[in-house]
């Protein structure tokens, strides 16, 4: 057992301070234990109530599981169509929907809402989330079964859906609700929301939901920041998180193990590329704009960041060799981007001519698929690898707006330098900005105030949800 750890030394803490249970199989999921081989050691530790809680939701997990007796009996309300009364499990259904970055912040928003609301969180595997991510949870799946029965519905699901919250709240109240209970409800999450959709961040609304047996949840935004302003919530993450930076963090290493073929991709390319440099850094190119790249504002906005902030050195035109001065240091450059046009300009550059600190510097980047190709179970696996490969980076660069670069930071416990996003074709002075914290920015936040029932500047009310630093009406926990 351990070989990993003795060639490396030490025993590392291979459960994360007991973030993780200790009741897998080691060979089905390599990634759980081998992990923390890879990343840097975890910044703050989880506080011992995150942990209990999360044992807790295991263990419920586990009474109310796929195909257990309680699941069994409460699947039989939502076939009935009628609401018998409290049950002892109430269940999340989470569907798959959107890019896997979106789709991997949306699991743990989902994941924390279940349990901060005492639910059981099944995961609709879509296409590929079995092909990409270990099951998380002890003894019983996370997997909704393929038989439930509004499985045929979920990509239909939308506002105008009759399951759909927001839809009934434009024809009747929460106290007509609270007579209909209905055994199931659909939560319409997505970035097109409208009001009455985002009045499940209230706490009026919370309180009806909580009996409602079945939630169905679409989603491709990161909300947690918005949970933290309602006020039944509050305290319990206070309890969970005492430092609010880690949430993504702790939840995400929690969750997300890359399957043995992800995990391959990933250790097989930081062994041959990034584990003897001194120093790693990640850049992620995330490029909205329409056309094709690479586009040559992009790349300058690239060097500019890299240049001002002393994450790579400078070249010297004028000198074909520069001895170094001290220490001959080497920095490896993981780039991720649909093209390869930044990554072979910037590569090249450090072959033709010598940096001014004569430090060596080597460009990688393991794919360059042209475009986002959802579907497509090996396109997937690549995306994958490279968020969490950018995560063991030791400085980090990432592009505003893009939930791939949000899932590197996090993971990684970064906070990085975020690229601003270019307007009319032109790069930002300055190029970038370091981030506040290592959150995920949550791009579709409510802006209500529940009580008042007026608009609110959300980002105004506590001093740890702010506005992001990419997207000005976002909110973001510091
Ligand atoms: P976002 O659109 O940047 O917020 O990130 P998402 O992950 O939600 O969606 C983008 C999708 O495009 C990814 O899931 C990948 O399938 C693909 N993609 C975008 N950038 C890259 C990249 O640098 N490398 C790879 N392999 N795929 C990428």
């Amino acid at each position: 057992e351990d070989d990993a750890s003795q060639s490396f030394g030490l025993p590392k803490d291979q459960l994360l301070g007991g973030l993780l249970s200790a009741g897998f199989d080691k060979g089905s999921c390599l990634s759980r234990y081998q992990s923390v081989e890879y990343h840097k050691e975890l910044l703050h530790k989880p506080s011992s109530y995150l942990i209990s809680r999360l044992r807790r939701y295991e263990a419920l997990h586990k009474q109310c599981g796929p195909y257990t007796e309680s699941y069994n009996k409460t699947l039989e309300q939502l076939k009935s169509g009628h609401y018998t009364g409290p049950s002892e499990c109430n269940y999340v259904v989470w569907i798959s929907f959107s890019g896997l970055g979106n789709r991997i912040l949306t699991l743990v928003s989902s994941f924390l809402y279940a349990l901060l609301t005492n639910r059981v969180l099944l995961v609709d595997p879509g296409v590929d989330v079995a092909d990409l991510l270990c099951e998380p949870f002890p003894d019983v799946s996370w997997f909704l079964p393929t038989d439930f029965p509004l499985k045929n519905q979920f990509n239909n699901f939308n506002q105008e859906s009759p399951q759909c919250y927001g839809k009934m709240l434009k024809n009747t109240t929460i106290s007509n609700l609270n007579r209909l209970m209905p055994p199931s409800v659909y939560l319409h999450l997505v970035h097109d929301y409208d009001d009455h959709d985002k009045l499940f961040f209230c706490d009026g609304d919370q309180h009806f939901l909580q009996k409602v047996p079945w939630l169905i949840m679409k989603t491709d935004n990161y909300f947690i920041p918005s949970l933290f302003l309602i006020p039944s919530l509050e305290q319990e993450l206070m309890n969970l998180f005492p430092k609010k930076e880690t949430v993504f963090h702790f939840l995400g290493r929690y969750l997300f193990h890359p399957t043995n073929q992800v995990w391959g991709l990933i250790t097989r390319y930081y062994e041959a590329y990034l584990a003897k440099a001194d120093e790693r850094i990640g850049i992620q190119i995330r490029v909205f704009d329409t056309g094709t790249g690479p586009f040559q504002h992009v790349l300058d906005q690239i060097l500019a960041c890299a240049m001002t902030e002393n994450l790579l050195p400078e070249i010297n035109r004028q000198q074909h060799i520069i001895s170094p001065s001290g220490t001959n240091k080497s920095k490896a450059v993981l780039m991720t981007s649909l093209s390869a046009g930044y990554f072979e300009k910037i590569r090249d550059m450090y072959w033709e001519h010598p940096t001014v600190t004569g430090e060596v510097v080597g460009i990688y980047q393991p794919s360059h698929e042209e475009y986002q190709q959802t579907e497509k179970l090996f396109h997937n696996r690549k995306a994958w690898a490279e968020m969490y490969l950018l995560s063991l980076s030791d400085v980090l660069v990432t592009s505003s707006w893009s939930t791939f670069g949000y899932v590197a930071q996090g993971l990684g416990g970064l906070r990085p330098w975020i690229l601003y996003k270019p307007e009319n074709q032109t790069a930002p002075n300055p190029p970038c900005q370091r981030a506040m914290s290592m959150e995920p920015c949550f791009h579709a936040p409510p802006f209500y105030d529940c009580k008042a029932k007026v608009g609110i500047d959300t980002g105004k009310i506590v001093p740890h949800v702010r506005h992001c630093e990419d997207m000005s009406w976002g909110l973001k926990l510091v």
